[in-house]
């Protein structure tokens, strides 16, 4: 299959949209991709979406924007314009002023930006110690954009700040300078949109560098899902995975971090041969998803995915909860409600799926897990542990917060007791620090 892609400027000319699409559904997905980013392709719309019902698919709703991401009052602001056929620059003007407003830098990701011999790795994200991320400045796109992506703003193009380097040496010099780092974790947008030809020059003076402390190369990837061909038919796809083996057979541990939200992307002959391709380099695939409302907020969902990934040799990591960013009120699930799902699928599953933690808010201070609901002299508390803190010492303190059923994200719960949660005085301490390094 050759590559095409869909956006807001040829989505009309899909057939099945045409067919199974109403003038005004169509109208609605305009609308809605002024604000938020949109691009399908065709393996997503002839393998994985069922036309049958679209609107109510999952892998539709993960793709097309959906209506309900905007609230009504800037889907009838925009509505209007397009009606009035308004010029561009006043459309744009004005989806960005409703991008403003949806919290576009969640979780102070303008901390942790590593440094060295004075130069700054913009790159590059070093928040826990044991791991190291790294944004390759080509590998800031995807095969297709998910919906709800909380990394929105660098694909609408209003992130002057985008975290993307280009020099790999500099990188080098940081990891073999921080001893405490065993994992280079690539990331984007999907590195694995580079060209292995691209790849390579990220990957081969990392290896060369031989940093006796670097144990783990990770990729963060969601092609498996939006673009298995990359690892079967594509043009490099076998020296995709010729560079795979490369890494483990220099004795790396090679993590493929696979993003799937839905079992309705593992179901394709297309997904098995490429987890199966990648499988015989030696690589380990971890798989990894957001719980969001109107996409995968149901157990049977996830027990489903869980028991066909470790069907397929994969290792079930994390159930994250969606960020507080972007189309939030649309795809967010409550803290309590995510934990119920995450439970009914855990406790049906057998052992071997149970690799998986979660739900888990990617916050502030670390990422904080919903234990679960519990009871403390006869009133319901949150129970919360962190499966990595910004200060390490906080990870597997189990502490409580006051029940709330509607809470949606770490900052709209309150201590069971006292004023403060137990790591607050040392994050603010922490944080100021830092600001006065950094100078923000
Ligand atoms: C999730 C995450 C990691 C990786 O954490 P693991 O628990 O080791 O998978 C690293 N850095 C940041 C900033 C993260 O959010
Ligand atoms: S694959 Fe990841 S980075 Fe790309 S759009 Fe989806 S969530 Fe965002």
């Amino acid at each position: 299959m050759k590559y095409r892609s869909y956006t807001v400027h040829n989505f009309r000319d899909i057939p099945q949209v045409k067919e199974r699409l109403s003038p005004q559904e169509q109208f609605d997905i305009e609308v809605v991709a002024q604000v938020f980013p949109f691009k399908t392709n065709n393996y997503v719309v002839e393998k994985l979406i069922n036309w049958d019902d679209p609107l109510n698919d999952p892998i539709f709703r993960l793709t097309f924007p959906q209506r309900g991401m905007l609230k009504d009052e800037d889907y009838e602001t925009i509505a209007d314009l397009l009606k009035k056929n308004a010029p561009r620059e006043v459309i744009k003007e004005k989806a960005n002023e409703i991008r403003m407003k949806l919290n576009p830098h969640p979780a102070g990701q303008k901390y942790n930006v590593p440094e060295i011999n004075g130069v700054k790795l913009h790159g590059a994200q070093h928040k826990y110690n044991e791991t190291i991320l790294f944004f390759p400045k080509q590998g800031q796109t995807c095969h297709a954009y998910c919906s709800f992506c909380f990394r929105w703003p660098q694909f609408v193009g209003i992130d002057e700040l985008k975290f993307a380097m280009k020099e790999v040496e500099v990188l080098i010099d940081y990891i073999k300078a921080h001893p405490e780092i065993t994992d280079l974790l690539f990331t984007g947008g999907d590195p694995l949109i580079m060209k292995t030809k691209l790849l390579r020059q990220y990957i081969e003076p990392v290896l060369e560098a031989d940093i006796p402390h670097l144990k783990t190369i990770r990729f963060g990837s969601k092609a498996l899902a939006f673009w298995p061909y990359r690892f079967t038919t594509e043009d490099d796809a076998q020296d995709l995975l010729n560079l795979f083996r490369e890494i483990t057979q220099a004795g790396y541990h090679l993590a493929y971090m696979a993003h799937f939200n839905h079992y309705q992307e593992l179901q394709t002959p297309e997904v098995q041969q490429a987890v199966e391709n990648i499988l015989l380099t030696g690589a380990v695939i971890r798989t990894q998803s957001p719980v969001l409302r109107h996409i995968n907020d149901d157990p049977d969902v996830w027990a489903t995915m869980w028991k066909k990934q470790v069907e397929m040799n994969m290792v079930p990591y994390y159930m994250f909860m969606a960020r507080d960013t972007g189309a939030q009120h649309y795809f967010g699930v409550p803290l309590v409600r995510a934990w119920e799902i995450f439970r009914d699928a855990f406790k049906s599953v057998s052992g071997i799926a149970r690799t998986v933690k979660g739900p888990s808010m990617s916050a502030t201070p670390g990422k904080v897990r919903i234990l679960g609901v519990s009871e403390v002299n006869g009133e319901k508390v949150i129970v919360l542990d962190f499966l990595q803190g910004r200060n390490p010492d906080w990870v597997g303190k189990p502490f409580f917060a006051k029940y709330d059923e509607n809470a949606m994200w770490l900052d709209e719960l309150e201590p069971y007791q006292g004023d403060y949660f137990f790591y607050e005085q040392q994050l603010r301490e922490m944080l100021e620090l830092e600001e006065e390094e950094v100078g923000i």
